[in-house]
């Protein structure tokens, strides 16, 4: 039996990639998910998929800019299961081009989504998770938190402002004794539907091929995010670095 067992686990960004993958492997196991994105057909047929594979699940419409939204997500959980145990901020986008061409509606989304939904969810899950005295969030960021290359200046700042976040959260629960782990998962290249975020047709097309030659399948990521949970609770891995074995940088 695993640990995550009975866990109930709030995903933001579920109906794709990462989360979805994360939603299926965890239901494996019996776990409690709730559900958050903005594509509620995806949705709906996840939480299906999640109740055949065992698990049970409800699902909210979702976007993660709009702070009473994540609140009612929140609530979701609590209201259908009583207890919040992790909370994965998962949802990002990954809208890539030279500084120079000035795409600021894309470095507004970017910051909104990546930084301020990753808030807004550490906002809406902390007060039950201190009056628990446990709970576990998990922060995606990326290898391009560590890494900025030409063309990643806004993703990086994005991803590197989530681990600072992270680490902030991080020793703010150590202090206040809350009992809340946290862990940040830096994925590499992961073949899942986030290249359609990207207005730039030159990079979308290079990072494709990037990806082509070098992605792997999101449910590594999962398998990593299932480890981090199923550590016995007076420990966390602060950080995780996911990187295909053949990715250079
Ligand atoms: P996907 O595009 O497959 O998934 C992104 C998810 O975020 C979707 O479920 C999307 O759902 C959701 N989302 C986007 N905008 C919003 C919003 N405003 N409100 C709520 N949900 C939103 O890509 P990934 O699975 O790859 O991305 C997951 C995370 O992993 C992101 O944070 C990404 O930056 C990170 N990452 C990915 C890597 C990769 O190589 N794939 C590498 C490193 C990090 P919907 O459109 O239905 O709202």
């Amino acid at each position: 039996m695993s640990n995550h067992q009975d866990k109930v686990i709030v995903i933001t960004g579920a109906s794709s990639g990462i989360g979805e993958a994360t939603a299926k492997l965890l239901a494996k196991d019996g776990a409690k998910l709730v559900l958050g994105a903005r594509r509620e057909n995806l949705l709906q047929n996840l939480v299906k998929e999640v109740e055949g594979l065992g698990g049970e699940a409800v699902y909210a419409v979702v976007d993660v800019t709009k702070v009473e939204q994540v609140e009612d997500l929140a609530k979701l959980a609590i209201d259908t299961f009583g207890k919040i145990d992790v909370w994965l901020n998962n949802a990002g986008i990954m809208p890539q081009s030279l500084l120079k061409q000035k795409k600021i509606e894309d470095w507004d989304a970017m910051i909104d989504i990546n930084i301020k939904g990753t808030l807004y969810g550490i906002g809406a899950a902390l007060p039950f998770m201190e009056k628990q005295k446990s709970g576990h969030i998990i922060n995606i960021s990326s290898i391009a938190g560590h890494i900025a290359h030409a063309g990643s200046s806004v993703y990086s700042a994005t991803k590197w402002a989530v681990r600072a976040i992270s680490e902030s959260l991080r020793e703010e629960m150590a202090q206040d004794e809350t009992n809340v782990r946290v862990t940040i998962v830096s994925p590499g290249a992961i073949n899942t539907e986030l290249l359609e975020s990207i207005t730039d047709q030159e990079v979308k097309s290079n990072t494709e091929e990037f990806y082509k030659n070098f992605g792997i399948s999101a449910d590594r990521v999962a398998l990593t995010i299932k480890q981090a949970i199923d550590l016995p609770e007076d420990a966390a891995w602060n950080e995780v670095i996911i990187r295909p074995t053949k990715q250079l940088m």
